[in-house]
């Protein structure tokens, strides 16, 4: 049998094995067979890859390197990304699972983040301040913040990296990045284009490993200035406990339960893909999942029979075939959970419409059919909680007021979708629904230029955008007394 292939760590511009010698067997879900193992972090190793980004941040090869020529360096990378996208494209496919035709019209877009914070480089500006004192002036500037740590899930290993990893150094900082322990190694060979584009040592530190292992040491750590994460609540909750240790700053992009809503006057075949695109796609793994679809009662069986005949369609296969439309779920685990919550469905007297167990045809590997369930009310625990599966649950409403409502009847904030051509109740809704995100007539729609993110359970703070650069700096402020004459009486303020 072939040897698995082998990734070590990479800390201080070196690929490092951890400092105990050991590494974990990471797992293909299309096959559900181990096919690399991974170097496992320690502690320790943790020490080294801050110690690292911390000194990199003070050298002068990165502390003294012009904004002008970090812009460079950032827009090479994205270079190197376009002329990689099928091998890492099939890298993520084999470990997360992803379908190789997502990941490369993924990793084909991707490039623009690097080139859309490449260009803010030099943008990245103060202020001279009006100032209301004689013979002062005073400026502010914006400085990076230091080490900044990033922690990312399984789901989207590399682009939930891009989007932390791009505005962070364009701003200055140095990084330590820590992957999923189920889907490390597409970054880990990202990581051979952040090398040969010349980055200095220390810059980008990559420690692989559990979140139980070393989570705290890395979270907690004292030189650590910034912490963005992506991932579940529950780490996200020992996440903002650490950050009492080190006032670390936090953007923190957790899970959802969003509501896709269409109207009756809504292109319904439009609708019907939006919505197989917000739950189905990337086999419902996604913290924007559409996964709570209201529907307009005067349309409610014709969109079903749209809807229904499209999914009973999809076909569900090996990731790796560019036919496929569904993929396997990222772990046994999950696939398990997912099996929990409509073994709860159906107790709580949902109508399973469409498939909620695993296909028959598709013996090894972790897959789920595309599964649907109808609901008269919107109450239960599949209605509520995020499954992070390829499961849908569709109610019926009337009137605006109240589909507003029941979407707001949730515990979290990132993303709604709303379908109408009616332009004015576009607008009207997309202010009432609290949501980061809302797509009208449109969905999974992303752009660097566009910031991701959201309210109460999905988390704080936003990825994306020119906020983002500014979130990974701070501003000095600077006096500057323009005038020669003695100090007078030094007891008061000035
Ligand atoms: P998770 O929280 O278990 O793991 C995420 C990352 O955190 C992993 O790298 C893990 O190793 C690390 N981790 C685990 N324990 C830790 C600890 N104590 N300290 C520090 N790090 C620790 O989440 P998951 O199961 O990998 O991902 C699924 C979740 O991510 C879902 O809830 C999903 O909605 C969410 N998600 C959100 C977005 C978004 O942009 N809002 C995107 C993708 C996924």
């Amino acid at each position: 049998m072939e040897a698995l292939k082998k990734y070590d760590m990479y800390i201080n511009g070196e690929w490092t094995a951890s400092s105990d010698g050991q590494y974990f067997e990471s797992f293909n879900p299309a096959t559900g067979q181990p096919w690399c193992y991974v170097a496992q972090g320690t502690s320790e190793d943790v020490e080294r890859a801050v110690k690292a980004a911390d000194n990199a941040f003070y050298n002068k090869d990165w502390a003294d390197m012009t904004y002008t020529k970090r812009g460079h360096l950032l827009r090479k990378l994205g270079d190197l990304l376009s002329e990689n996208v099928e091998e890492l494209a099939e890298f993520e496919t084999r470990d997360n699972g992803k379908l190789i035709r997502e990941m490369k019209a993924q990793l084909t877009y991707m490039p623009e983040f690097f080139y859309y914070y490449a260009g803010l480089a030099d943008k990245i500006q103060g202020e001279t301040l009006p100032i209301d004192k004689k013979d002062m002036f005073v400026f502010s500037e914006r400085e990076p913040l230091g080490v900044v740590v990033a922690i990312t899930p399984w789901n989207s290993p590399l682009y939930l990296t891009f989007i932390k990893l791009a505005p962070a150094l364009i701003a200055g900082n140095t990084i330590v990045i820590k992957p999923s322990e189920h889907s490390s190694a597409s970054l880990l060979e990202f990581t051979k284009l952040i090398e040969k584009a010349g980055f200095p040592p220390g810059v980008v530190n990559i420690v692989t490993g559990f979140g139980a292992d070393i989570g705290d040491s890395l979270t907690s750590h004292p030189f650590v200035s910034r912490v963005a994460f992506t991932g579940g609540e529950k780490t996200a909750r020992n996440i903002v406990r650490n950050s009492a240790e080190n006032f670390a700053q936090l953007s923190l992009e957790l899970g959802g339960k969003s509501p896709n809503i269409v109207f009756d006057d809504a292109n319904l075949y439009n609708a019907a893909m939006g919505t197989i695109a917000g739950i189905f796609g990337a086999t419902g793994q996604s913290c924007v999942a559409g996964s709570r679809l209201f529907l307009h009662q005067k349309i409610y069986d014709e969109f079903m029979d749209i809807l229904v005949s499209r999914v009973e369609k999809i076909k569900i296969g090996d990731p790796m075939s560019a036919d496929s439309e569904i993929g396997p779920v990222a772990t046994l685990n999950q696939l398990e959970s997912i099996e929990r919550y409509v073994e709860t469905g159906l107790d709580e007297g949902g109508k399973l419409l469409l498939g909620g167990k695993r296909p028959e045809h598709m013996k090894e590997g972790w897959y789920f059919e595309p599964t649907i369930f109808e609901h008269t009310e919107h109450n239960g625990c599949i209605t509520k909680e995020e499954i992070f599966g390829p499961v849908l649950s569709v109610m019926p409403f009337s009137e605006e007021e109240e589909v507003i409502k029941l979407a707001n009847s949730t515990d979290y904030g990132l993303a709604a979708g709303i379908w109408t051509n009616d332009i004015g109740r576009g607008h009207r809704l997309s202010k009432r629904l609290r949501a980061g995100i809302v797509w009208v007539n449109t969905y999974r729609s992303i752009s660097p230029i566009a910031p991701i993110g959201g309210s109460k359970l999905s988390g704080y703070g936003r990825e994306g955008g020119l906020e983002s650069v500014h979130d990974y700096t701070q501003k000095k402020t600077v006096w500057i007394n323009t005038s020669s004459a003695p100090m007078s009486d030094p007891f008061i303020i000035r």
